[in-house]
């Protein structure tokens, strides 16, 4: 666990507005602030494992859910595909050390996404 609270643990405690676009007991899913597709949203365990390492190791039906839960969101927004990406790591990206996994997609024709970097 985190020393202090995660900025996603203070948006599931509702001290910090987000756009959240799914909710259960275990998970929460925001949209990006930041968005770098059509679609990007963060599917968020409420329980704050570091990284998909931890979150894997300790909870694999967890990070099932987490799967289930963005392929529900990208038939809902996206076609019914989608990236999911976890940047483990803070030379990979990560910034937030509360295990998130990105959900990119698109919208319409020829928005597709690129092999060649994260998103479009
Ligand atoms: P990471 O870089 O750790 O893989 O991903 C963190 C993500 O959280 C970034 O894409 C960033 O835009 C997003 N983010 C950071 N702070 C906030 C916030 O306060 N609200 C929302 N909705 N997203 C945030």
């Amino acid at each position: 666990m985190p020393d202090s609270p995660s900025i996603f643990a203070r948006i599931i405690a509702r001290e910090i507005p987000a756009d959240i676009v799914f909710e259960n007991e275990r998970i929460i899913a925001i949209t990006d602030i930041n968005p770098q597709a059509d679609v990007h949203l963060l599917v968020i365990p409420k329980h704050a494992y570091a990284n998909i390492t931890d979150l894997a190791a300790a909870d694999p039906v967890l990070l099932a859910e987490v799967v289930s839960v963005a392929q529900q969101l990208a038939n809902e927004r996206a076609g019914g595909e989608y990236r999911l990406v976890f940047n483990t790591g803070a030379s990979t990206g990560q910034t937030v050390f509360h295990v998130h996994g990105h959900v990119l997609g698109t919208q319409g024709r020829g928005r597709e996404l690129q092999e060649g970097s994260l998103a479009l």
